[in-house]
């Protein structure tokens, strides 16, 4: 399979996942226009695009949904109540389809599990071919044994590392919205991701692309520190920090 971060932030996410037979994005939350320059970047053409899968109804996942449906024919996958939060983007055309539970697009099956956040409902997704699993796992404020359930199985994880409490609190944002993010439902802390991460990685797991960082109250090299030093020295090859305005290589997996 190949993965490719098209965007990773809060002002705009977007997962590339292709197998042998199925292109999709996870999320499309940057403008239709930016998300077609983006594939075009990584040699993609936006209409060969079989599908959008949404996490959840905040606007940094799911914004330019409406427009790249409508100039693709592309089919919106969700969760029922998701797609209800969506229509405020659609014009009435744009194939829906909204799942219950596990489902499949072509030759790629999607597990979605439950994560804590404040849109509900809001999940992460297994993605696998049949013969790899890939972990998609951002905007959760906490690890359930739901998630760490789900992400054992995978071999290729994508995870939120979103902030660093201290830089949170010391930094410029409203006390409502920093109480916010810190809590059990806003966004998962560098610290956290890593004491999941120590409990996962042992020697199944080929890449972790650490997500959905802060702007503000994080930094890529900050990430990966705090992490590494939980998960050990040894992982570093392993661990990679995806970022909002680079698209990320395309892993192999
Ligand atoms: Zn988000
Ligand atoms: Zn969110």
């Amino acid at each position: 399979m190949k993965i490719c971060s098209l965007s990773s932030g809060s002002k705009g996410n977007s997962l590339f996942i292709e197998s042998e037979h199925t292109r999709v994005l996870v999320d499309i939350g940057l403008s239709a226009r930016q998300i077609t320059q983006r594939l075009q970047s990584v040699s993609v053409e936006a209409d060969s695009i079989d599908a959008i899968v949404l996490t959840h109804s905040h606007n940094d996942h799911i914004s330019g949904a409406g427009v790249f449906s409508r100039q693709n024919g592309t089919p919106i996958y969700g969760h029922p109540e998701t797609l209800d939060d969506l229509l405020r983007y659609l014009r009435g055309r744009e194939p829906l389809v909204p799942w219950e539970n596990t489902f499949q697009i072509k030759d790629l099956r999607f597990t979605p599990f439950r994560v804590s956040h404040d849109a509900f409902p809001t999940v992460g997704y297994l993605i696998s071919d049949g013969s790899k699993t890939i972990a998609v796992c951002t905007d959760t404020g906490c690890v359930t044994p739901e998630i760490e359930e789900h992400l054992a199985q995978a071999g290729f994880i994508v995870l939120e590392s979103n902030h660093d409490p201290d830089m949170l609190m010391d930094g410029p944002y409203p006390w409502d919205l920093k109480e916010r993010i810190a809590s059990r439902v806003g966004h998962l802390s560098n610290r956290d991701a890593g004491s999941l991460l120590q409990r996962l990685l042992n020697g199944r797991i080929e890449k972790v692309l650490l997500a959905h960082l802060s702007d503000e109250n994080n930094t890529p090299q900050l990430a990966r520190d705090t992490v590494l030093e939980l998960v050990g020295a040894r992982y570093e090859d392993l661990i990679d920090v995806v970022g909002q305005k680079i698209v990320s290589p395309v892993y192999r997996f």
